[in-house]
Formats: structure tokens, sequence, C-alpha cells
């Protein structure tokens, strides 16, 4: 038996992929959300950083532009520089003052003064435009303002605020989130696992109990009819597990009955033999000719064996599948009529005429040997079961049309109950069992014409009227279909 355990088995079964499923469900719509959430997290708290040091930039140069402080020197503007000091302390980052000639006036790294800058954004901010831009790879925000004279009309340009800070610490919240959100995605999997492993279990007990059933009919409690309730499918498994197990019964009763038969049809001879050569055995000094007689008597019983051996063989043959069949086109009129001539013999000691009516030339593709061993079993049957006053007949006619070939095998005999016509097929059945075995008959003649017919794909039919005779009417394809 095939082993289910191990990690390949597991991997493959049912109960992983449940846990699995539910794992996922759960996982990728968290994972989704936090991802989106992180995302807008960041977005949203560097563009309100941006805001925050655009409107303190631009407080800042409307101060500067105010305090005279571009005029005058930087060192005497200390209020200025008291809140440039108190911004920095908010804001970690670096702010420049630029005069129009791109001159740095003031850098709180004191690195750069008296440098002159000229960038992008420094060159539009002095045209009036306020700048902002964030650097991601850096990690910082820059912003560029125009100190704009407040007292002049047309708005002139005294220089230009500078301001970067620095995000870091919008960096690090977001990391932190980040780490949060692992944590719960990681007990969200711990969690959806150990459900999934209880759900698993819970959905897949219908296939164990179905298993387990299965296992215990097979254990040999064949009565019982196996049902589990649990799911429409476990319903649907069961009832056609029961629907083939019940086939399988009666085909294995019918098998039964068949050993049973065969045995018993086999020791009828060896029965009679015995009993045939006991006597003559217990009789002392018997004379020649009763010897004789029961040695023709035990040969009529091994022929009778011989000949219920072969019908037995010729049926096993026939049980085997289309592929058996040796197909070749034949002439079924010469067939009819060399069967008609070998049965012959039999039809006139039986004082039964035998007629045959061919309508048109038939050649069809058949297995020669099956298909003779069907009409031969028709005819032989319409002559045994056929008055001996001299009255008897039996006419065979032979049809076609452009697919099927039919053949007809009519008797005067005496008839088949209607009772028994459902039977007639069956593997040793016979009306009248005396009768029959005094004419020679196995019971297996039409079980064998049948299952040649049906191999041909062909059909059989019979009609009977009790004393008046029997009509048996057999159709074949021409061509043999696979
Ligand atoms: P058997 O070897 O006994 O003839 P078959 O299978 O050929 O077995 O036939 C089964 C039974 O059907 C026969 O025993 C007989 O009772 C009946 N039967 C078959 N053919 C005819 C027939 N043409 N007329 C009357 N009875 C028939």
């Amino acid at each position: 038996m095939q082993k289910y355990g191990g990690f390949i088995p597991f991997i493959k079964s049912l109960k992983f992929r449940l846990i699995i499923s539910i794992i996922l469900v759960a996982v990728i719509p968290a994972f989704l959300v936090a991802a989106v959430i992180l995302s807008s997290y960041e977005a949203r708290a560097l563009s309100i950083r941006e805001s925050e040091i655009k409107s303190q930039a631009k407080i800042l140069a409307n101060q500067i532009a105010t305090s005279e402080y571009m005029n005058a020197d930087a060192a005497t503007s200390d209020s200025i520089l008291t809140q440039i000091g108190m911004l920095m302390s908010i804001y970690d980052g670096r702010l420049l003052i630029v005069d129009d000639n791109f001159r740095i006036m003031y850098d709180t790294y004191n690195l750069d003064e008296n440098k002159t800058i000229i960038s992008e954004e420094v060159i539009r901010s002095v045209s009036g435009e306020v700048f902002a831009s964030y650097d991601s790879e850096n990690q910082y925000i820059e912003t560029a303002t125009p100190i704009i004279n407040p007292t002049d009309k047309t708005s002139t340009v005294l220089g230009v605020l500078v301001l970067s800070v620095s995000t870091d610490n919008i960096q690090l919240s977001a990391d932190y989130l980040q780490q949060i959100a692992a944590v719960i995605m990681v007990l969200i999997v711990a969690a959806m696992g150990f459900f999934g492993v209880l759900i698993s279990i819970h959905l897949v007990a219908p296939f164990n109990k179905l298993s387990e059933g299965i296992a215990s009919i097979q254990g040999g409690r064949t009565d019982e009819e196996l049902m589990v309730k649990d799911y429409t499918e476990t319903i649907i498994i069961c009832e056609k597990f029961n629907k083939m197990m019940s086939k399988m019964k009666v085909m294995d009763d019918s098998r039964q009955e068949f050993v049973s038969n065969v045995s018993h049809e086999l020791k009828t001879p060896l029965t009679s033999m015995k009993v045939l050569a006991d006597s003559i055995n217990s009789m002392h000094g018997a004379p020649v000719e009763l010897y004789q007689e029961f040695m023709a008597d035990i040969t009529n019983e091994i022929e009778r064996e011989t000949k219920i051996i072969n019908d037995l063989l010729s049926l096993v043959k026939m049980d085997k599948t289309a592929a058996a069949l040796n197909i070749s086109a034949v002439n079924i009129n010469e067939l009819i009529e060399q069967i008609m001539k070998r049965l012959q013999p039999i039809a006139d000691q039986q004082k039964v005429q035998l007629v045959m009516e061919s309508f048109r030339p038939v050649t069809a593709e058949v297995d020669e040997v099956k298909i003779t061993l069907a009409f031969t079993n028709l005819i032989e049957n319409a002559i045994k079961y056929n008055k001996n006053d001299g009255e008897g007949w039996v006419h065979v006619s032979l049809n076609a049309d452009h697919q099927y070939f039919y053949v007809k095998v009519e008797d005067s005999g005496m008839g088949i109950p209607e009772e028994a016509l459902d039977h007639i097929y069956e593997r040793f059945y016979r009306v009248d069992k005396s009768h029959s075995r005094e004419i020679g008959g196995t019971g297996l003649g039409l079980a064998i014409t049948r299952n040649a017919v049906l191999m041909h794909k062909g059909a059989i039919k019979v009609h009977s009227e009790l004393g008046e005779g029997t009509t048996f009417d057999v159709r074949i394809p021409l061509s043999y279909i696979v």
C-alpha cells in the first residue's frame, strides 16, 4: 500500500493547502494595507514638513527684509540672528542668506560665507519664486525663499534665504512604524497558521471519515453502505462508491454463481461415469456385452464433458475485449451455407427440413470463427428443439442493407415460454434441463452467440410462440466499428 506520511505528501495535502490559503488570505490584504499606510504616512509627513518650512522661511525672509539686515552689517542684526538660532534649534538644518549678487552673507555652519552660490533654486528664487525640493537620497528638504523689499512697490528681490532641513526624524518614525507592521504581520501569520491548522483539521475530517469508511469496507464489511453527509461532495462520492460496490457485488455474485454452475455441470458427467464404473466393478463375471454397453455410456459422458469444456473455452474467449477479434472480409452467404451443410446430418437425424434463403450476396468485416460459432448455435438449437415427426423445418434467411446484414433463423419447434425469454442468454440456463441434457445441450450456446454478436456491435432479438416455433433475428454491421 502507498504511504501518505512524509514531507511531499504533506505539501500535496488538502490540509496544507488550506493552511496556506488561510494565511495568504489574511496576510496579503494586511501587507497591502500596511504598505499603503506607511507610504502615505511618509508622503504626508514630508509635505507637512515642507509647507511648515516654507512658511517659517517666508516669515524669516519678511523679518530679514524689514530689519535692514540686507543693508547693514550682519553682526548688528541680533534679533534676526536670535530668530535664526531659534529656528535652527527646532529644525536640524542649515540656513544661508544670499544677497542679490549670489554672495553668501550668512551661513549657520560658518563654512561658505562670502562665497558665491549659483544653483538652480537660488537663481529661480532671485527672480521672485519660492522654491522647495526634497532630496530623498540624503533625506533633507531644501527651500529657497526670496527676500523681497517690503517698501518697494516693484517687489525688488534683496536676496534669497536658503533653508535645508533634515527629514531624518520622519524617516525614523517611518522605520519604527515599519517595524511595528512587521511584528504585527508575524503575529498575523502565527495566529492564522494556528487557526489554519484548526480549521483545516475540521474541514478535512469528513474526507478522513470517508477513507476510513472505504478501508473498513475493504476490510470485509461489504454489506455496509458508505455515507458521510458532511459535504455535498462527500455525499456524491459516497453515492458513486456505493453504486460501484453494488455493481461489483452483482458481478461477484454472478461470478460465484458461474463457478458453482461450472463445477456442478462438470461434476455431473463425472458422477455418471463413476456410477457406471462402480456398478460394473461390483458385477463379477458380467458378460462382455454389458461391459461394452457401460463403456459406450462412459464414452458418451466423456463426450459431454468435452463439449462443456469446449463451450466454456469459447465463452471465456468471448468475454475478452474486442481487441481479441480477428476481423477479415468474409462472404456471409458461403459461411452460412457451410454451417448448414455441416448441420445437415443432425437435421436428417431429427427429420427436420433445412432451408436457406439468401436475398443478396453479402460480404462483411467479421471474426469468422466467432460468427460461425454464433450462427451454428442458433441453427443447431432450431434443429434440436424442433419436432421430430418429419414435419419440422428450419428457415435461415440472409439479407442486407447499406449498413447491416440480417440473419433470421426461424423454426417450427416447441417454442420458448414467455417467462423464460429473459433468461435464455444466461450461462447454463435451460428451459427444460432434462430435455436439453438429453439432446446434449450445455446451456452455454446462446450466451456464446449473444457475446459474439455484441462483440461485433450487433444486436440479437428473439420471438417465440409456445408450440408454434421460435425466430431469432440477428443484425450485424457490414463494416467493423472500432
Ligand atoms: P443449450 O446448450 O441447452 O441448447 P442454449 O444456451 O443454446 O443452451 O439455449 C438455452 C435454452 O434456450 C435451451 O436449453 C432451450 O431450452 C432454449 N432454446 C434455445 N433455442 C431454442 C429454440 N430454437 N427453440 C426452443 N427453445 C430454445
